[in-house]
């Protein structure tokens, strides 16, 4: 079935009225779900085994899931939880959002690295950036109300069709805070340093610290001046991880907050309300 853009806000209108609490032998949920957004919740009673559409999910010991929905998310998933008494399932209408279209004054590649080199390094680099992600540490900030890891203006907003000196691009990623160079950027939420650049850079990211917060859900800070901790430590919400730079692609001092769930691309700035 084809779902339009109308039915699909139909679909999130019957789900929001619907309780926010259900019996045990229902899922209870918490959030929206939309394009870049999450929904938090709880399994049934007797829950043996979750799955969002076709993707077997974690949850935790006390039933506690988080999930969450793509930039290009289609209109509806399923929620499905194995049950001695059968399977339950949950329709979800993921609200669909108009994405804007941004005009970038810098060249795609970086300036004077010639495309066969390019090409070799960043083939490096996402297979970093790939193992990173897929590192579960077992970190809880997924539980967590994100806080902003820096404070300034937001430069960028997650999701806008990017064009770079005309060239269209892929959509941007993440939420830009153009927050003064060496500002302190704190860890949205607790978890643990699955990646960082401390003494290297990466062709685009620059000193780039990627944060585990469990659940398949991390944080990737882009662009830092320098990086105030290590792989592989625990950082509690608030803690300073790194300062506010220019490194790799970047026009100005900025932080590029970039949030991802089992490679899905989320918006950041639902992560920042409790709804
Ligand atoms: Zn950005």
């Amino acid at each position: 079935m084809r779902l339009t853009r109308r039915t699909a806000l139909a679909a999130a209108a019957a789900w929001v009225a619907a309780p926010a609490l259900a019996a045990d032998d229902r899922f209870a949920l918490r959030g929206q779900p939309t394009q870049g957004g999450w929904l938090r919740g709880r399994v049934p009673q007797g829950t043996t085994a979750l799955r969002l559409d076709d993707q077997a999910l974690a949850y935790a010991a006390d039933g506690a899931f988080l999930i969450a929905f793509d930039r290009d998310a289609v209109p509806v998933a399923t929620l499905v939880a194995e049950t001695p008494a059968g399977p339950v399932r949950q329709a979800l209408g993921i609200a669909p959002r108009a994405w804007p279209i941004e005009h970038v004054d810098t060249p795609m590649h970086p300036a004077g690295m010639p495309d066969a080199e390019f090409a070799r390094r960043r083939a490096d680099e996402l297979a970093r950036i790939r193992t990173a992600r897929a590192h579960d540490t077992g970190a809880q900030g997924w539980r967590q109300t994100m806080i902003h890891p820096a404070r300034g203006p937001m430069s960028g907003r997650f999701g806008a069709q990017r064009v770079f000196r005309g060239v269209p691009a892929a959509y941007h990623g993440g939420m830009d805070i153009a927050a003064g160079a060496g500002t302190a950027i704190v860890a949205p939420a607790d978890g643990v340093v699955v990646l960082a650049a401390v003494a290297d850079l990466f062709t685009l990211e620059g000193h780039l610290i990627i944060i585990d917060h469990g659940m398949g859900l991390n944080s990737a800070m882009l662009h830092a001046r320098t990086v105030s901790i290590g792989q592989g430590a625990a950082v509690a919400q608030g803690q300073t991880i790194c300062q506010v730079g220019m490194t790799g692609r970047a026009t100005g001092p900025h932080l590029h907050w970039g949030l991802t769930w089992h490679r899905r691309r989320l918006d950041p700035l639902l992560f920042l309300q409790d709804r």
